[in-house]
């Protein structure tokens, strides 16, 4: 799976590291790219050992971990 990215309009695949899929929204699916959403803000790094994040999605503001 995958589409453009939100910003800069690259592709991204969803089997890419670093590369980023939003797909759990009722009616939208985002493509960004890390850095592009490191960029504009949308990423926080979650306290402990894990290198989960937690993403902010552009369309909707809902919080995603990855
Ligand atoms: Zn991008
Ligand atoms: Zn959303």
């Amino acid at each position: 799976m995958s589409g453009e990215c939100h910003y800069c309009h690259g592709i991204v695949s969803g089997f890419e590291r670093n590369h980023i899929v939003l797909d759990g929204h009722a009616d939208h699916e985002v493509y960004v790219h890390e850095r592009c959403a490191a960029g504009n803000g949308l990423i926080e790094k979650t306290a402990g050992p894990s290198d989960e994040m937690a993403i902010t999605c552009p369309e909707c503001g809902a919080v995603e971990r990855h």
